[in-house]
C-alpha cells in the first residue's frame, strides 16, 4: 500500500482511535491517505478476562464507527442503565435507555484498536513501527520525517509527503509542537493534581447492563458492564495522593476499598484485576488548525476528564467532521480547515465546561459545604423527577443532542 514517490491527499500521524478512525473514513471518501504510528496496537487481556483499558461509546459514535466496518457486534456491551450518587446526601439520577436502543456500549481500547488496525492495513499505507521525527511545511505538501523500526542494525528514515497532516498524536501531540501550536492547560477545581487508576472486577451480582457512577470526596469512580454479566471496567480518578495510596494496596485491600468506595455497588465486589494508572488534565488548544496545512483532532485538540466518558466520542465528532469536509479539491487549501477549527474548538469549550462544573459541585474546594450539598441534591432531584429534563440530557449523552450536532 504505500508508496515511496506520491504525495497522499492525507497523512494521519497517530494510530489510535481518532487516528484509525480518521484515516478509515478519509479512505472511504476516495482519498489517498497515509497513518504514521509509532507502536501498532496488540490485543491486551487481565486475569479476569478483558482489558483494563475499555471506553463508552455513544451510539452516535458506534453508528460512525459501524459504517467504515469497524464495528463487531460481539465485541460491544449495552449500558441500559445508569444510576449517578454521591458521597454526601440520598439524591440519585437514574437514566434508563430509550425504547429504541441503548444509553452507550461499553468496548475494550484493545479491541477496538485491533479491528480498526486491521481495516486501516487494507485501506490506508500504514507507516509502522514509525516515529515521526520531523515535519516541514513546502509550497504544495507537508514532508513528514519518520524514524522506521530498527532494521539491520540501525532505523531507516522515510519521507512522507502529503497536503494535508491530520494530527491525533495524543495529548502530547509532537505535530502540534512541530507547528508550535500552543496548548491551554486548565487549573483543576481541586488542590494538586488527579490521577485515574483503571482495572478490572468482578461483582457478586450480575450487572443487569448498568453503569454506577458515584461521586466521591476527591472524584468519580465509575463502573462499567462487560459482556460477562458479573465483570465491570472500573475508573476510579482521585487526587493524586489518594491514588498513590491505592497503588500501594495489595488485590484484597483494592477490593475492599472500592466496595466501600462504590458503597456495595453490584452486590459488592468479589475480585479485581492489577490496576494501571494515568495521569488526568482538561487542556485545549489554541488553534485547531495552528498552521498551514495542519489540523487537530482528538486528545491532539483537547483531552477531557474522563468522569463523563466523552474524549473518544469527542474525538471521532472530529474525525466525521473531517471525513464530510474532505470530499473534494485540494485538502490544504488555505482558508479550507477555519470552520472545522472554530466548530470543534467551540464544541470543546462547551464540553471542557462542562466537566468543570461538574467537577467542582462534586470534588471543588466548597464541595463539602452544606449550602453545596443541599444544592447539588435539590437539583439532582429536580433532574430525576423531569422526564422532560433527563430526555434532553440523554440525547445529548448519546451523542444526538443539538449541542452534539453543532
Ligand atoms: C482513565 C481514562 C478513561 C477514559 N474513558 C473514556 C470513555 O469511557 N469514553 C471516552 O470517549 N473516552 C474515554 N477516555 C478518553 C480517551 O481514552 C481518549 O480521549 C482517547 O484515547 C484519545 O484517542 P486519540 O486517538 O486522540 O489519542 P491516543 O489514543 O493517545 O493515540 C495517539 C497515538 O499517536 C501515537 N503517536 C504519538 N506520538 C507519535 C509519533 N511521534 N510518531 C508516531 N506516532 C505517534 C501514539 O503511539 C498513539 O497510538 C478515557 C481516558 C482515560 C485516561
Amino acid at each position: 500500500m504505500a508508496d515511496e514517490h506520491c504525495i497522499y491527499d492525507v497523512a494521519v500521524c497517530g494510530g489510535g482511535v481518532v487516528g484509525l478512525a480518521t484515516a478509515l473514513a478519509l479512505a472511504a471518501a476516495g482519498r489517498r491517505v497515509a497513518l504514521i504510528e509509532r507502536q501498532p496496537p496488540v490485543r491486551a487481556y487481565g486475569s479476569l478476562g478483558f482489558d483494563a483499558r475499555s471506553v463508552a461509546l455513544t451510539p452516535a459514535s458506534v453508528g460512525f464507527l459501524r459504517n467504515v466496518g469497524a464495528i463487531d457486534a460481539s465485541e460491544l456491551t449495552a449500558i441500559d442503565t445508569m444510576r449517578v450518587w454521591e458521597y454526601d446526601g440520598a439524591a440519585a439520577l437514574r437514566f434508563r435507555a430509550p425504547v429504541r436502543g441503548p444509553l452507550a456500549w461499553v468496548v475494550e481500547n484493545s479491541a477496538l484498536t485491533v479491528r480498526l488496525w486491521r481495516l486501516a492495513a487494507e485501506r490506508v499505507a500504514l507507516f509502522a513501527p514509525a516515529d515521526l521525527t520531523a515535519l516541514s511545511a513546502q509550497r504544495q505538501s507537508v514532508a513528514l520525517l519518520c524514524q522506521c523500526g530498527a532494521s539491520q542494525g540501525g532505523a531507516a528514515h522515510k519521507r512522507i509527503e502529503a497536503r494535508l497532516v491530520v494530527a491525533a498524536d495524543g495529548a502530547n501531540s509532537p505535530v502540534r509542537s512541530f507547528v508550535g501550536g500552543a496548548m491551554r492547560r486548565e487549573r483543576p477545581p481541586w488542590s494538586g493534581r488527579q490521577r485515574a487508576i483503571v482495572t478490572v472486577a468482578r461483582l457478586q451480582e450480575p450487572h443487569r447492563n448498568t453503569a454506577w457512577q458515584r461521586f466521591g470526596r476527591t472524584g468519580p469512580v465509575a463502573l462499567l458492564p462487560f459482556a460477562d454479566a458479573h465483570t465491570v471496567a472500573v475508573i476510579w480518578s482521585a487526587a493524586e495522593a489518594v491514588v498513590k495510596d491505592l497503588e500501594g494496596l495489595d488485590d484484597a485491600a483494592f477490593r475492599l476499598a472500592l466496595d466501600a468506595e462504590v458503597e456495595g455497588a453490584g452486590g459488592g465486589i468479589d475480585a479485581v484485576d492489577r490496576r494501571f494508572c494515568f495521569p488526568l488534565q482538561q487542556s485545549l488548544a489554541h488553534d485547531f488548525n495552528p498552521a498551514p496545512r495542519v489540523i487537530l483532532a482528538g486528545d491532539a485538540a483537547r483531552t477531557l476528564h474522563p468522569l463523563a466518558g466523552q474524549g473518544v466520542n469527542v474525538g471521532l465528532e472530529d474525525a466525521r467532521a473531517i471525513a464530510a469536509a474532505a470530499s473534494e479539491g485540494d485538502l490544504g487549501q488555505s482558508g479550507r480547515w477555519r470552520r472545522y477549527a472554530s466548530a470543534r474548538r467551540r464544541r470543546s469549550k462547551q464540553m471542557l465546561a462542562l466537566m468543570r462544573w461538574l467537577l467542582s459541585a462534586y470534588c471543588g474546594a466548597d464541595a463539602g459545604k452544606p449550602w453545596r450539598r443541599l444544592a447539588r441534591n435539590e437539583g439532582v432531584r429536580l433532574i430525576d423527577s423531569s422526564p422532560a429534563i433527563k430526555a434532553h440530557l440523554v440525547r445529548e449523552a448519546m451523542g444526538f443532542g443539538p449541542l452534539a450536532a453543532s
